[in-house]
């Protein structure tokens, strides 16, 4: 098998995202190429040239890639994230890598689009903390709302938007920005609200726990199925053109809701082993809805999951882990 059936590029291939996205792709017969952290992948039976792993970072490097491989697809998963309540110190510690890997990469990867592969399609997994915290009285989100970041990450998905929209522009690039809302899965590491509050809920059905602490039981939140965002993010990168998505349920949900879902299915009673503390809030006055309709106009996607089912998903993942962990 050569490596002209591969068709797509994926960097940060072994994400939450491209984990779901290999596995969609894996379904549909499409063969894949991975970049990650130290690492590049294939699909089976496509030999990689490279003797060492691909380093985003560098441009020599990521032009060698997409000039061997020539995809019809590039999306841009990879990303450096940290929390909102980062100090100074903090965004000291991780600026170099972050700018690194959410502004550096993908800007080289369309460099090297233009250089070696012009008709290559590039999709930029960008986030709705470019527009900043914002009141539930503010209606939902759209593609034209000023963008307001508050935060490095914010600012960094918000630039390289800015440069697709260039690239797009001056370069006739099929570069398109995904701008992502809260999207979960089994695959979401630790660290995560959703990932988290599960595990400590099967732990306290099973008796290995008694009560778990949360920010805040009020805290709404736009969450999708990530299956549900990697087929969106496919329908957009197959659109005729590129554009700006907003990627959202359109709807927002409390963590409480989420917990009663999980507490419910696990025959737990919330009052008695959730309990808030504040000082755990992470992004206090932030409340971000988007409004899909133009993805859903443009490509038919709506999300294929309930905000229940999803929640109900999450928690059968955690009961799964655990067992897994246990025996
Ligand atoms: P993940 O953090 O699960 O995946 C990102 C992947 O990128 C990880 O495998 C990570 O490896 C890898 N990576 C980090 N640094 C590098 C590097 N230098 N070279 C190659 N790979 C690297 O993110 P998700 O799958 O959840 O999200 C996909 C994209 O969507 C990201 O860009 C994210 O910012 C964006 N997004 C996600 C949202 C969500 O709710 N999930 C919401 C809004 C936006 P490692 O684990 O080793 O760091």
């Amino acid at each position: 098998m050569s490596k002209e059936h591969a068709q797509t590029l994926i960097i940060g291939h072994r994400g939450q995202d491209g984990t779901l996205l290999r596995e969609q792709l894996k379904a549909s017969g499409h063969l894949w190429i991975g970049v990650d952290r130290n690492v590049l992948e294939t699909s089976p039976g496509i030999s990689s040239p490279f003797a060492a792993p691909v380093d985003i970072i560098q441009l020599e490097h990521v032009e060698e890639l997409v000039d061997w491989c020539r995809p019809k697809e590039i999306y841009y998963l990879a990303a450096c994230h940290r929390g909102a309540d980062e100090s100074p110190e903090e965004i000291g510690l991780f600026f170099n890598e972050s700018l690194a890997v959410n502004v550096h990469g993908p800007l080289n990867v369309l460099r090297a689009i233009q250089k070696c592969s012009p008709k290559s399609r590039f999709l930029y997994a960008s986030s709705s903390l470019i527009y900043g915290p914002k009141a539930i009285s503010e209606g939902r989100i759209h593609e034209k709302e000023p963008k307001n970041p508050a935060e490095a990450y914010a600012f960094e998905k918000a630039l390289v938007g800015h440069y697709c929209q260039q690239y797009r522009i001056q370069k006739g690039i099929f570069a398109s920005v995904a701008i992502l809302f809260n999207h979960e899965s089994q695959y979401r590491p630790k660290g995560f609200f959703t990932r988290d509050v599960t595990d400590a809920l099967a732990l306290i059905a099973l008796g290995k726990m008694s009560s778990w602490e949360v920010g805040s039981l009020d805290s709404v939140v736009d969450w999708l199925y990530a299956g549900d965002v990697v087929d969106a993010m496919k329908r957009i990168i197959s659109l005729d053109s590129s554009d700006d998505f907003i990627v959202a349920r359109g709807k927002g949900h409390t963590t409480g809701e989420f917990i009663s879902i999980a507490c419910e299915m696990l025959g737990l009673n919330p009052t008695l082993c959730i309990r808030c503390n504040g000082e755990k809030l992470f992004r206090k006055d932030s409340c971000r809805v988007g409004d899909p309709s133009k993805l859903c106009q443009a490509t038919g996607w709506c999300p294929t999951m309930t905000f229940p089912e999803m929640v109900r998903h999450l928690t059968q993942a955690a009961i799964n882990r655990l067992h897994k962990e246990l025996t």
